[in-house]
């Protein structure tokens, strides 16, 4: 179901995840965020932007190189133009190719191809802090290396940040995660945001909202910390570290979801290595 969330912005919540698919209309183009993961989910999306697509520019922006925010591209490109950060990690797309091979043929998802997903052709990069037309992009590393925040009209589309359901997922640097969020304040202010749309579960409308989507990450992160500093001070083993923490810290006031545990206990080793003495 395709859910209009102000004019001219709709979303479409996938059954993997929760992942949300943005359509951004205006004018002037037609702006396409992670459109996924099923075949017939990415259809009704196809189908929904169809009589928008005469006279109007077609971009489909990506907001990084994770397998379930890519799995669409086949179905627009190249009509579509593709966008990304000047910073897109090939090898992590290479990654997310053999991920979604793998997943479809387990769970015998159809699709209009088989075997791996041909490498994505990219009509623009954008650079952190770019603005092209009345879009304005920004880098966002700490979850990957490649997330590309896009804010146009007073909309920000965020990718892996600020969701309400899963806590911040550290795929590169706790440091960087924690930079970008504080960025990402400073940049809403600067553009006025008021509605963010993360790519995983219900979208942040109005500031009190948005305010505590950044407290509850901040919150898992703080925590995180101290975790790990604590480990290491007590010369702990980092996987005692990551297993008893993942039973103990919290998520917006609930314990971590037993399913996504793995990833909590990926940002405890993450992190130790940050936080480690030989690491430079
Ligand atoms: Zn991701």
């Amino acid at each position: 179901m395709i859910e209009s969330v102000r004019d001219g912005v709709y979303v479409r919540t996938s059954h993997m995840q929760q992942l949300q698919s943005v359509m951004v209309i205006d004018d002037g183009g037609v702006y396409l965020f992670d459109p996924c993961y099923f075949d017939d989910e990415i259809r009704e999306i196809r189908s929904f932007v169809a009589p928008y697509q005469h006279g109007r520019e077609l971009n489909l922006i990506l907001t990084h190189s994770d397998f379930d925010h890519i799995a669409g591209v086949p179905y627009f490109a190249p009509e579509y133009g593709v966008w990304g950060a000047s910073t897109w990690d090939t090898d992590n797309e290479q990654r997310a190719a053999a991920k979604i091979e793998l997943f479809d043929s387990q769970y015998y998802v159809n699709r209009p191809w088989h075997g791996v997903l041909n490498r994505i052709q990219f009509a623009r990069h954008f650079a952190d802090g770019e603005s092209y037309q009345d879009v304005h992009f920004v880098h966002a590393k700490g979850h990957t290396n490649d997330g590309l925040v896009t804010i146009k009209n007073h909309v920000a589309v965020v990718g892996d940040y600020l969701s309400a359901l899963e806590f911040p997922f550290i795929y590169t640097s706790y440091y960087d995660y924690c930079a970008t969020l504080k960025g990402l304040r400073g940049v809403f202010v600067q553009h006025q945001v008021n509605l963010v749309i993360p790519q995983h579960g219900p979208y942040a409308e109005g500031s009190a909202e948005v305010e505590r989507r950044f407290a509850i990450a901040e919150d898992y992160l703080a925590a995180l910390e101290t975790t790990v500093r604590e480990g290491l001070q007590q010369g702990r083993a980092v996987d005692d570290v990551a297993n008893v923490s993942a039973q103990v810290l919290t998520f917006d006031g609930q314990p971590l979801a037993k399913g996504i545990t793995s990833f909590h206990k990926s940002n405890v080793r993450i992190l130790w290595r940050e936080l480690s003495p030989q690491h430079t």
